[in-house]
Formats: structure tokens, sequence, C-alpha cells
């Protein structure tokens, strides 16, 4: 039996952009969501802190 260490309060190590494949970066912590960001496609990801489970795609506008 294979336990997963999980934690409340951690971020997620790491998260790669669905779209271009390349690590995002972590920027600042939002309305008790974590907010990440792709730099190369501006795709944003807010992650709540609560259940990580829970994924809002944003997509921040050129400019
Ligand atoms: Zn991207």
């Amino acid at each position: 039996m294979i336990a997963i260490p999980l934690s409340d309060d951690s971020l997620p190590g790491k998260l790669n952009c669905s779209t271009c494949l390349l690590p995002m970066q972590y920027q600042t912590k939002k309305d008790g969501k974590f907010l990440w960001q792709c730099f190369k496609c501006g795709k944003q990801l807010l992650i709540s802190s609560e259940n990580s489970a829970y994924v809002e795609e944003y997509w921040s506008p050129p400019r």
C-alpha cells in the first residue's frame, strides 16, 4: 500500500502548460487560489488552495 503525501498548504510542485508543455511559473496567491502563468502563451491557471483538483484556466489578453 502506497500512501501519497498530500499537504493542504503546499504548492503544487510543478505545472506544465497544457498548450505549450512548458513549465509554468508560480505568480502569487489570489483570493485563496494559487496563480500560475505560462510566459510563452500567457495562459493562467488558478488552483484552489483548498482543493487542488479545482482549476480555472484564463488567458491573459495580448498587449
Ligand atoms: Zn503556454
